[in-house]
């Protein structure tokens, strides 16, 4: 294992949510609704590809799944396999090239794919590929797969599915669709979450149990780290792409705010989680108050958790227009800024006259917490603390969760004072980071990179480039 501390500077890089399905006649309304469970996941694009196992179909669109899927009867209703995306991304995003599932029609046949995570070694593959006269139809990383998928090296061999994922570096979730068959395989450090489930005589995969509960599937198990599940009319089918490293490397963020808290993620439910890292951070940063509230939604449970300890009654001290998405998920600034503006909306007859202590799940840049905290006391709270249910958030993430710069990372470059002083909070506490992986008895085996700067697995390279200097720049087509 390298541990590896670098002070980089942030690159492409992509959260979706991936929903798959293998025997089940109408595998298009499936695939609908698990995306739609899954939209927190990304808002920007998303695409279904289904099959009857002679043809293929595939639509996709930039938007809500609401959106690009608004007319039900785009995709044949009974055909019984497919695999569907959601997409957010930071760069060469908009593209409709970039939506996903990917659809490719190679010698032997046609192959679809959907990818959760980001490939560290994805710009020296697609550069070799590039070199050897390949074209590249995408600017995401996820398409080397299918280059390697197509290599003869590979096509010609046994096990060419499990041999060119065994190339793949970094953090990857993978749906593949071919004639025959639906596989899914995680990498060795099982970065991002995979889970089977079971529908009837069929089965069906997802990033995330919610849209298992929210399909009618039954969690069957997770994807393990390293393995590729092949589902085809014979049944299922499990192999090791790789040997598993001494420690996993679960992303710990999915825990603190990417999943949806109704999910079981690495085994353990989001929402218990968030709530133990309240409490924690009750007992590792008490104070004085007479209310506790959350930003909803990503700091719900962790508040609750906060009051429960603390016995600082809980209330709603903001509102949110559930009509409005998830304002990260903009990805540019100015988007961003306008909609956090509309998406809350302070009571101040809950906060006026109160100490208030607001629990968040995480500060990145500080503008929104900023933005609240004066809002808080404009309503009338005479004190505000601010908690914050992760450690600060001081270096980027390679392996698949949107962080800015370091620079631009208020952690990256100051103390927790000095981010108490420019969000205005009376006082400031962030969850330790044995707080952060207290819950977990596997603590080893989660990723912490974008608190500690100390990476799991090597970024070759993606750290001395700008998020806008990617090797796979915008092509001149849109
Ligand atoms: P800010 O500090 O203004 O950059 O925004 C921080 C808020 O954005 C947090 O409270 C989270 O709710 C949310 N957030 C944090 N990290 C991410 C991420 N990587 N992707 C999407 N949303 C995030």
């Amino acid at each position: 294992m390298q541990s590896n501390a670098i002070e980089v500077s942030d690159h492409p890089a992509e959260e979706c949510g991936i929903f798959g399905v293998y025997g089940v006649s109408g595998a298009a309304g499936l695939i609908h609704r698990g995306l739609f469970s899954l939209q927190h996941r990304g808002q920007e694009g998303c695409g279904i590809v289904v099959s009857d196992g002679e043809h293929v179909r595939s639509h996709k669109g930039q938007g809500l799944v609401s959106e690009v899927f608004a007319d039900p009867s785009v995709l044949p209703s009974d055909w019984n396999r497919g695999i569907g995306h959601v997409r957010y991304s930071t760069t060469g995003s908009t593209r409709i090239h970039n939506v996903q599932p990917l659809v490719v029609e190679c010698v032997d046949g046609i192959w679809s794919l959907a990818h959760n995570g980001n490939l560290t070694n994805a710009d020296k593959l697609r550069r070799m590929y590039q070199d050897a006269g390949a074209i590249f139809q995408t600017s995401t990383d996820s398409e080397v797969l299918v280059h390697i998928l197509a290599d003869p090296m590979y096509r010609r061999r046994p096990q060419r599915v499990a041999r060119a994922l065994a190339e793949l570096h970094g953090a990857f979730s993978f749906l593949i669709m071919t004639k025959d068959c639906v596989m899914a395989a995680r990498d060795p450090h099982g970065f991002r979450p995979l889970s089977i489930g079971r529908v009837g005589d069929g089965y069906v995969f997802a990033s995330e149990t919610c849209a298992m509960a929210q399909t009618g599937a039954t969690y069957l198990r997770d994807v393990e780290p390293g393995e590729l599940v092949t589902i085809d009319e014979t049944g299922l089918h499990s192999s090791m792409f790789a040997d598993p490293p001494e420690h996993k490397a679960h992303c710990v963020f999915e825990m603190v705010y990417f999943a949806r808290p109704d999910s079981m993620v690495f085994g353990r439910n989001v929402h218990a989680v968030r709530m133990l890292y309240g409490a924690c951070l009750a007992k590792e940063h008490p104070v004085e108050a007479d209310i506790v509230i959350a930003v909803p939604d990503s700091g719900n449970s962790a508040a609750l958790g906060y009051s429960r300890t603390s016995g600082i009654p809980f209330d709603f001290g903001f509102i949110r227009n559930h009509y409005i998405g998830r304002t990260f998920i903009m990805p540019q600034v100015e988007k961003r800024a306008a909609s956090v503006d509309m998406k809350l909306a302070v009571l101040p007859e809950v906060v006026r006259g109160k100490r208030v202590v607001v629990v968040d799940d995480s500060i990145v840049r500080g503008t929104t917490i900023r933005h609240r905290v004066a809002w808080l006391r404009s309503a009338g709270a005479v004190e505000v603390h601010v908690r914050i249910s992760c450690p600060p958030v001081a270096h980027p993430c390679f392996y698949g969760i949107d962080f800015p710069t370091r620079e631009e990372l208020i952690a990256g470059g100051q103390s927790v004072e000095e981010i108490r002083e420019f969000i205005g909070a009376d006082t400031l506490g962030y969850l330790s980071e044995e707080g952060l992986l207290s819950p977990f008895e596997n603590a080893p085996d989660y990723c912490k990179a974008c608190f500690s700067g100390v990476y799991p697995l090597d970024v070759e390279g993606q750290g001395d480039k700008s998020r806008h200097e990617s090797l796979s720049p915008e092509l001149p087509f849109q």
